[in-house]
């Protein structure tokens, strides 16, 4: 069965039928020409999309239509997560093929409804329209936040120290074995490789504690990879910064997987994207109080740098000395 045999309506009761009930300040989803909901009292709205294009964004020969689900709902929750802000509510416009699977909307629909109901968001909303070759999706956040409390990329200031969450690397790793030895029985450590990559898991409590207790004085989420995510801090705060390439987070799988590829290279964890993992600046007197906040984050905290005088730019120190940036650019979709 395909999406001809229940049509858009169809579909769209087969959707509110799957997902999780509505969280408070919820009033009206799905069912009338517009959503109607609240924020908590005091709290400004925090919003953010994104479009994810077949064959752009996505490969779903090398995914299934339930981790799509999941990842298109999580890289919105990391967005968040970067302004420090609590997800609410969450619209969803997509176009299929017509010839879709109606498993492949379950499957999706089910993933997606499973990493909402973990972050308490409530479906709300969306669009369905026909497509003639390939799935177009785009996800709508909107979350609150305490005005006072939200991190943007503009607040770096020199002397600050420069941290990331987790580790780096390991989405872009898992995205290159999962291109490379598609159909090949799997290396050791592959598998938390293709985890990182397909079922990343947004920051937002991490991102939430370091709003709510002031500590970052800039945050973005690691989308585009370290040096590329870094230098739009730099920009919009009009600073420079030194990155200790030496210091940057690695997983076990990385290394040990990295050091066999021939080619391969530490530093793709400086370059490589969608890790969405958390990039922030703290200034140095409060690294005792970050260390306190951090530590029952499962991802823990590194610190990987410091913020320098924008005349400086961006230094990329490894044991060697200065790298060039060119080979630790990120991804640029017109580039
Ligand atoms: P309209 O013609 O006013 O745009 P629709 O028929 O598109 O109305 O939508 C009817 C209801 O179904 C609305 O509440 C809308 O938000 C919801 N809806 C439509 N498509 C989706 C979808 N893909 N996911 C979730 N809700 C949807
Ligand atoms: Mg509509």
């Amino acid at each position: 069965m395909d999406i001809r045999t229940v049509g858009e309506f169809g579909l769209i009761a087969r959707i509110k039928n799957r997902i999780p009930g509505l969280f408070p300040q919820v009033l009206r989803g799905i069912g009338d020409d517009a959503a109607v909901s609240f924020l908590s009292p005091g709290m400004d709205l925090v919003s953010t999309v994104d479009l994810l294009v077949e064959g752009v964004h996505f490969d779903l020969s090398l995914m299934t239509a339930f981790q799509l689900g999941r990842k298109s709902l999580a890289v919105n929750l990391s967005d968040l997560a970067a302004m420090g802000a609590r997800p609410l509510f969450a619209l969803i416009s997509f176009a299929a093929p017509s010839h879709t699977p109606l498993e492949f909307v379950d499957d999706f629909f089910a993933g997606f409804g499973s990493i909402a109901r973990e972050f308490e968001v409530s479906l709300i909303g969306g669009d369905t329209s026909s497509s003639p070759d390939r799935l177009f999706l785009s996800i709508t956040l909107l979350g609150e936040g305490e005005r006072e409390k939200l991190v943007y990329r503009r607040g770096a200031r020199e002397g600050d120290d420069v941290y990331v969450t987790g580790t780096l690397g390991d989405s872009f790793l898992g995205l290159y074995l999962a291109r490379s030895q598609k159909g090949k029985p799997l290396v050791s450590g592959a598998e938390f490789l293709l985890e990182r990559h397909f079922n990343p898991v947004p920051r937002v409590k991490e991102g939430r504690s370091l709003a709510r207790e002031n500590l970052a004085t800039a945050m973005i989420d690691v989308s585009d990879g370290l040096y590329s995510d870094l230098s739009h801090i730099c920009e919009e705060s009009g600073v420079g910064a030194t990155l200790w390439a030496e210091k940057v987070p690695r997983s076990a799988p990385f290394l040990s997987i990295i050091s066999d590829i021939s080619g391969g290279d530490r530093n793709w964890s400086l370059k490589g994207g969608e890790d969405y993992e958390l990039l922030f600046t703290v200034p140095p007197e409060k690294r005792q109080r970050l260390a306190e906040v951090a530590k029952d984050w499962p991802c823990g905290v590194t610190l990987v740098g410091k913020i320098t005088p924008s005349s400086q730019g961006i230094a990329i120190l490894d044991e060697h000395g200065p790298l060039d940036p060119a080979v630790v650019k990120g991804y640029d979709h017109f580039i």
